[in-house]
């Protein structure tokens, strides 16, 4: 097809940091939704138990009887579990609240923490895409997703404590390497929300540059309130207002996340 991988194996890429609301469900429908408008094929897999990936594509809670904890538990295939979405080229599968009860039944399981990866092999060939909305901790869901994935995107919120809690994200990724997942590298960081009249965030997106280099992506996301918007209305903000500031920001992400792809395959 028009893909710019082989179709045969998608890049999987994991959006993931332990602190809640610094916008990796934002960044993961709106990367998903810029990749698909350029013609990749992609999948979205929501692991977090909020499912609010799900709910931003306008996927209700009672449309959601196949989702990802009865994939993980083994209950149902995850080609069963796929829902598409508005988007043509945009497939997602979604999570319901039970996946909070999942951590505790997924340790009685053989390959704990592999269940993901298995899930994803069955669907790997079928995408461009695939990308992981992780929840908001450290725990055995988000490992499952650093053992499918080939890369971590990691969005930081332009704020005072942007970089507390962020070695530990690191050295977790560093641990997966060194045991579960020799490939696993941190793809870059992405700054969100920033706010270019408040010197706070100046200061933190200077001090997180000098910190990672040239692991930050140059595109920053804009705090904008299309962007907050756009979930009640079930939509991407790329199809809410895809002239907006948040849109045209997600828009050169996904440029600079596909150059990266690039270039990583090459090496
Ligand atoms: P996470 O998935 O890390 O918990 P979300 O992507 O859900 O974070 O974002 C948290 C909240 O902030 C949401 O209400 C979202 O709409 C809002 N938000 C995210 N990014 C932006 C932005 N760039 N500008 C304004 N609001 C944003
Ligand atoms: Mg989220």
């Amino acid at each position: 097809g028009a893909g710019l991988h082989n179709p045969a194996s998608a890049r999987i890429l994991a959006i993931a940091n332990q602190k809640g609301g610094v916008g990796k469900t934002t960044t993961t429908i709106n990367l998903a939704t810029a990749l698909a408008a350029i013609g990749q094929k992609v999948l979205i897999i929501d692991i977090d138990p909020q499912g609010n990936a799900s709910t931003g594509f306008g996927i209700g809670r009672d449309d959601r009887e196949k989702n990802v904890y009865g994939v993980l538990m083994g209950e149902t295939t995850i080609h069963a579990a796929i829902h598409k979405t508005n988007i043509p080229q945009l497939d997602l599968v979604p999570s319901t609240a039970d996946l909070s009860g999942a951590e505790l039944e997924l340790i009685e399981l053989p390959r704990r923490s592999h269940r993901l990866y298995d899930a994803v092999s069955e669907v790997r060939a079928d995408y461009d895409y695939i990308l992981v909305d992780c929840p908001p901790s450290l725990n055995l869901l988000t490992l499952n997703a650093m053992v499918a994935v080939h890369a971590v995107i990691v969005p930081l919120q332009c704020e005072f404590f942007a970089l507390e809690g962020l070695s530990m994200l690191i050295k977790t990724i560093e641990r997966v390497r060194l045991t579960l997942n020799p490939g696993l590298e941190i793809q870059g960081v992405v700054l969100t929300m920033f706010d270019k009249r408040n010197n706070l965030s100046l200061q933190v997106a200077q001090d997180v540059r000098d910190f990672l280099g040239e692991k930050v992506y140059r595109t920053v996301i804009p705090r904008n309130v299309r962007i907050s918007e756009a979930p009640s209305h079930g939509k991407p903000v790329l199809i809410y207002d895809h002239r907006c500031a948040g849109s045209q920001a997600y828009i050169r992400l996904a440029s600079e996340v596909i150059r990266r792809e690039r270039h990583l395959n090459a090496a």
